[in-house]
């Protein structure tokens, strides 16, 4: 926006004390000409001033790009004057003019990396070290970048005046209180997210040039790309932003970055960077069906909606495979972890001995962050070894790192407890069986595909991975009755207009690199597939022709 418009919106705050209440939606950016504004924090127990923003200085942080709710209420405490702009000229003066995208996001996310810190938000968490579904919530507003505070049942001194004021029992618990009224008792992470205003302002039902399923690192790149673009982009997660990628505790190998990233820093960055852009995201809703037509798809979600969509690129991933152990669900998150992030370390208490099963970078890389606070860790592989699937660096750090024993082929096949894992029963390659008092057992064997949605509406191969370009024969183009005379794209499936990428696609190598690069280059199929069809005009008025050929103009392409 030019400075000349900019100036238009200036407005002079003396009469109005309150500029932003907390939970109030569409959230202004004020830039301060004079006078100064509170960032006031308001919490049941009262208001504490966080900061003053004084003349020359900006409100806001990062929720105002991710379209979400206020956090904090914003007072007038010395009349002046203010440019004040609304979200969406927000958007657009960070989308066009580079040096002020650089100075906002950066304060933006830095404000609110301060603000998870330390634990100031409009959530409060009463759970315990002992219940999963604490866990889940803990993980679910975490890996969403969401500040909350937690209180422990078990070991937080003034718990029980908390209980008392909101009338809470102790067998409730996990309760989450947002905005010191809504008492939430062991809500969902839709609930949570519909609660929190996660997915505010998403539009659901207007058709989109491009639809992405799963938020890890593929669709979050393949976010990045359309939406930069030009394209009108929306993703659908089932979960929280980040895949797997974001339960990594550090990411040593993804270029550019030489001492390591955390792989929630590294996704944060990325779901940032595609509202930025202008990709909506939506939080805590899975697919649950794709149907196809020859110039329209639509998603499903599990809640009935239908998502219409000219293109498809499906970033599903996997997860980790369980293994056929007869009371393993009894034991979720009460002895048994699927990640190794500081949640779940926080979990462990005391315990001086933890086992982690699996041979791959994500065991490997389990076993050093547990093994960095002297714990004794006990790696159990099938296999003879490491070296065959974790990468040289990883295996060295285990071999030099002495409270880590590596067992090979050595598997579980019991675990015991009440209430919680006590025992585990583990067997060697001599078939011997032994008994070993561990409470805490990390799995991370073997991934399978998140295609359970897609069973019968895409080729896969017999693993459940999707198939794409080459690896699609005759007989499955056949069967799909693929239409068109040319052959199916490097990423496309056995449906024009559908593609796939990352972890999902069968042939893909298993890294974080590999998944940004695939869900890039999907855009570049994107348009020709787009570029090959009708152009029904967009909901928002604008055909794809036209927002491409502004798009070009706009990035000189
Ligand atoms: C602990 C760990 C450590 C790792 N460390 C490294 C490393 O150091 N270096 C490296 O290169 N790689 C590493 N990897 C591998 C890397 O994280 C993956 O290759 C990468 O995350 C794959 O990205 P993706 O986007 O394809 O899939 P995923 O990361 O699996 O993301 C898929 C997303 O889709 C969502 N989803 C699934 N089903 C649905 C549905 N029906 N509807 C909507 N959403 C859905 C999921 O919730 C998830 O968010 C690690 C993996 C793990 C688990």
């Amino acid at each position: 926006m030019p400075y000349e418009e900019l100036v238009k919106v200036m407005r002079v705050m003396s009469a109005i004390r309150l500029l932003i209440e907390s939970g109030q939606r569409n959230v202004p950016f004020f830039v301060v000409k004079a006078g100064e504004i509170e960032v006031i924090h308001p919490s049941d127990v009262g208001d504490t001033l966080l900061a003053t923003v004084h003349a020359h200085r900006f409100t806001g942080d990062i929720s105002m790009i991710l379209g979400r709710p206020a956090l904090m209420r914003l007072r007038v405490s010395e009349p002046g004057e203010v440019v004040q702009l609304t979200r969406d000229e927000m958007h657009a003066l960070i989308q066009t003019d580079a040096e002020l995208s650089d100075v906002l996001m950066t304060a933006l996310i830095y404000r609110r990396i301060e603000l998870i810190a330390q634990g100031i938000g409009d959530a409060l968490l009463i759970g315990s070290a002992h219940s999963a579904a604490t866990l889940r919530i803990r993980t679910f507003l975490t890996r969403n970048g969401h500040p909350f505070k937690y209180v422990d049942l078990d070991r937080d001194p003034d718990v029980r005046n908390l209980l008392d004021r909101f009338g809470v029992d102790p067998s409730d618990i996990p309760v989450l209180i947002c905005r010191g009224e809504a008492l939430l008792k062991n809500p969902s992470n839709q609930t949570i997210a519909d609660r929190l205003g996660f997915n505010e302002r998403i539009d659901d039902v207007h058709l989109r040039d491009v639809v992405i399923v799963g938020a890890g690192p593929a669709g979050l790149a393949a976010a990045v790309y359309a939406a930069s673009e030009g394209l009108d982009a929306l993703v659908i997660e089932a979960s929280s932003p980040g895949g797997q990628a974001g339960s990594s505790s550090r990411i040593e190998n993804y270029l550019g970055f030489p001492t390591g990233i955390s792989g929630q820093e590294l996704t944060e960055r990325a779901y940032a960077q595609a509202q930025k852009f202008g990709a909506a995201v939506m939080i805590a809703k899975g697919a649950s069906e794709l149907s196809c037509q020859q110039k329209q798809h639509s998603v499903r979600l599990e809640d009935g909606a239908r998502v219409p969509a000219r293109t498809v690129i499906i970033a599903t991933g996997a997860r980790y495979r369980k293994p056929a152990l007869a009371n393993l669900a009894q034991f979720d998150c009460a002895g048994v972890y699927y990640s190794a992030t500081f949640m779940e370390e926080a979990q462990l208490g005391d315990a001086d001995e933890v086992i982690v099963v699996g041979g791959g970078n994500s065991a490997g890389q389990a076993a050093l962050f547990l093994a960095r606070t002297g714990r004794r860790i006990h790696v159990l592989v099938r296999s003879n070894g490491l070296s065959a699937s974790m990468s040289r660096y990883l295996v060295r750090r285990i071999e030099e790192t002495p409270t880590i024993q590596v067992r090979t082929r050595t598997e579980i096949v019991k675990l015991e407890g009440d209430g919680h894992l006590e025992r585990v029963l583990c067997r060697d390659g001599t078939g011997a069986v032994t008994s070993h008092d561990v409470r805490h057992v990390f799995l991370m064997t073997g991934a399978e595909a998140c295609t359970g949605w897609l069973t019968g509406r895409l080729a896969l191969d017999t693993n459940g991975f999707i198939k794409t370009g080459p690896d699609l024969t005759a007989e499955d183009l056949a069967e799909a009755q693929w239409p068109l005379a040319r052959s199916p794209y490097l990423l496309e499936t056995s449906r024009p207009g559908v593609f796939a990428v990352g972890d999902v696609r069968c042939g893909n190598i298993k890294r974080v690199a590999s998944a940004v690069g695939e869900g890039s280059i999907a855009i570049s199929f994107v348009h020709r597939a787009l570029a090959e069809s009708l152009e029904p005009p967009c909901g928002n008025g604008s055909s794809y022709a036209s927002r491409r050929q502004r798009s070009n103009h706009q990035t000189g392409d």
